[in-house]
């Protein structure tokens, strides 16, 4: 059996996952990593996209938005803005935040307006690419 450790991660409303798990996949600013037991020691941020974790064998995926991710000898922290799993989010909102984005981005924007409709449409794809496995 693979070595497990402790993955916590937090979310402004609440404690999002608290358990043991045998390994994570998560996107950073350098790419997608995986963590197993025993992972160097690591700080970084983290992107949107879909974090997977492995628990008792069985992978499980959830949005996650921005943040941090910290990786010590036996315990993974990763403080979000923003975290969900796949029954929690509301598709349709996910679709109209989709088009509200793509929308806006058929405007001229500024550099920070454009960043922040990449951001929002980065957020609704991931959003709705997470729910299609629930089918
Ligand atoms: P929207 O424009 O629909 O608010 P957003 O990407 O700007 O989308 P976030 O800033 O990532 O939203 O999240 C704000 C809050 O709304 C968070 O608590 C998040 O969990 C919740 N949220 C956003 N979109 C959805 C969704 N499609 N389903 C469920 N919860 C959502």
């Amino acid at each position: 059996m693979a070595r497990s450790f402790h993955l916590e991660i937090l979310i402004p409303e609440r404690v999002f996952f608290s358990e043991t798990v045998e390994a994570v996949n998560v996107k950073t600013q350098d790419g997608e990593i995986g963590i197993l037991s025993g992972h160097m020691p690591l700080v970084s941020t983290i992107d949107i996209g879909p974090i997977k974790i492995k628990k008792d064998g069985k992978w499980l995926e959830a949005f996650l938005s921005g943040g941090y991710i910290e990786i010590l000898q036996d315990s993974v922290t990763i403080i979000a803005d923003t975290a969900e799993w796949p029954w929690e989010i509301d598709i349709n909102r996910a679709k109209a935040a989709e088009e509200r984005a793509r929308e806006k981005l058929r405007n001229r924007l500024s550099q920070v307006e454009y960043l922040q409709a990449q951001a929002a449409l980065q957020r609704a794809l991931t959003r709705l690419r997470v729910t299609r496995k629930l089918k």
